[in-house]
């Protein structure tokens, strides 16, 4: 019976209860790859807001920010500002294709050693092993009566788990803001409302995804499931039961008699119980299946103890297998193929376009923007005067110096509002480093030439450090000028 029908044809319920998982300890390959993975990343997410890296006076000092105050995404030496937000599309587009590349020559490694969502369940499930034993003492106590001894135990592994959720949430904020501070303000009680509110989102998330729900947010919340089946296909190495050679299954001691009735596989349940997420590996590809290769651990221990070759469990893509399954010669593993020629193609593309776009992001940048009211004064000496906002860009961790002149009228004089140098030919602005300025410039042009409604004129700016010189167009309106001109 299918377990999500429990009635008659046209009755069926599209609820299914629960069924608890609980998964057996294992050792092997797969397990060892996945500790060191759990490892790595969990290291690189606690310990990275705390690298100090050195930007300059009055800059954060935070290796990894996303500074949401300052609108600045510092990484190392690279710091993103909104208007670099192409590049970090780019780079979420990159780890997509990535993601797709890897899927379709390896299925679902990530779902099975780097989602954080296993990362943090099978630290969860750690915790839990260590305190409340393994798979029959866990199931022992949960059927049995309440005891001291189970109540304790289960006091002790939701406030480990609580621990770690706290963590993790409080870990995550030190993205946002800088961690030694916030940390802090945190205990001092001087900490804002949001990091107080988001520290407990945060914690109260993981507390659920990996203490409560585990397995159900891979099979019912995650979408990747779902469309990860577009980027497999039967070339694809997953997590494979070898049916051809484990079938038929049985207990029993194999010998001269047996062994030509029975498979490899003595039914024992070994891949069902270590399996994170409850299935059986012998009932072929299945969406609940995150290709953890924790039953290949568990089969190859039993083919182990009883004698036989290992690897009834591996993996392998379904067109060998087929091909074994018939008695006939496999082929080779074929990791070029058009679908992966198609995904590295693409991801050759954007790794080029992101490299480029990073090497040619221009790290000063220049806007002018005319003033529209009035469009003109006339001064008392007669001069005309226009009114311009400079928008200066400086991305650079130090001050950078703009002279600035026009190509325009001549004798026209420049002179930044507010500032005390005297109107002349050239003006000087500096702009501090890792900053914007908005500066308000008047152009003047004295009494005595031909006035038109309408000249073309540049701003020049030349970086004196650099000598980098940035040109932007503009006009300079007189009488008979009309907005939008
Ligand atoms: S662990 Fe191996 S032998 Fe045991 S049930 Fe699974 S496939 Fe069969
Ligand atoms: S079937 Fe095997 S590979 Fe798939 S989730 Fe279960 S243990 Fe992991």
């Amino acid at each position: 019976m299918n377990k999500y029908v429990d009635k008659p044809a046209g009755e069926e319920s599209l609820y299914a209860d629960r069924v608890r998982v609980y998964p057996r300890a294992v050792r092997g390959i797969a397990r060892n790859v996945k500790w060191a993975l759990l490892i790595f990343c969990l290291s690189v997410y606690y310990v990275l807001p705390w690298i100090r890296w050195y930007r300059g006076p009055g800059r954060p000092d935070q290796a990894v920010l996303l500074d949401i105050s300052t609108e600045r995404f510092y990484f190392f030496d690279v710091t993103f500002w909104p208007q670099d937000i192409v590049l970090l599309t780019g780079g979420l587009i990159l780890a997509a294709v990535g993601l797709f590349l890897v899927t379709s020559l390896f299925g679902r490694l990530w779902c099975g050693y780097a989602c954080p969502q296993t990362v943090w369940t099978d630290l969860f499930m750690l915790v839990e092993r260590w305190i409340e034993g393994d798979r029959n003492a866990r199931m022992r106590r949960d059927a049995g009566p309440v005891t001291l001894d189970k109540v304790w135990r289960k006091l002790a592994k939701h406030g480990i788990w609580l621990f770690v959720a706290f963590w993790t949430g409080g870990g995550w904020i030190m993205y946002y803001v800088d961690a030694p501070t916030v940390t802090m303000d945190f205990w001092a009680g001087r900490a804002g409302a949001g990091v107080y509110g988001f520290t407990f989102l945060f914690t109260a998330t993981t507390y659920v995804l990996a203490g409560w729900a585990r397995e159900q947010v891979c099979t019912y919340m995650c979408p990747w499931p779902r469309f990860q089946s577009a980027m497999l296909d039967e070339q694809t190495l997953i997590v494979t039961y070898q049916g051809w050679r484990g079938e038929p299954r049985g207990h029993g001691k194999r010998d001269a008699t047996t062994a030509a009735k029975l498979g490899n596989c003595i039914d024992c349940m070994a891949c069902v119980h270590v399996c994170p997420t409850g299935i059986d590996i012998r009932d072929g590809v299945q969406l609940e299946c995150i290709g953890c290769g924790l039953c290949v651990d568990a089969c190859n221990d039993i083919m182990d103890r009883t004698g036989q070759p290992r690897w009834l469990i591996k993996w392998d893509t379904l067109a060998r297998q087929a091909e074994l399954a018939k008695g006939q010669a496999v082929e080779a593993i074929r990791l070029i193929r058009p679908r992966t020629l198609i995904y590295l193609s693409v991801l050759a593309i954007a790794v080029i376009a992101m490299g480029t776009g990073l090497a040619m992001r221009s790290l000063l940048e220049v806007s002018v923007q005319h003033e529209r009211a009035p469009l003109f004064v006339r001064l008392h000496d007669g001069a005309l005067r226009n009114a311009y906002t400079l928008k200066l860009v400086n991305k650079y961790d130090y001050d950078v110096n703009f002279t600035i002149t026009v190509d325009g009228p001549p004798r026209a004089t420049l002179q930044v509002a507010g500032a005390s140098e005297v109107p002349g030919s050239v003006i000087n602005i500096v702009v501090p480093a890792d900053s914007v300025g908005a500066y308000r410039v008047f152009l003047d042009v004295p009494p005595g030439g031909k006035e038109a409604p309408n000249t073309d004129i540049n701003f020049l700016l030349r970086d004196t450090t650099d000598g980098i010189l940035l040109k932007r167009n503009a006009n300079f309106m007189g009488p008979g000028a009309r907005a939008g001109g």
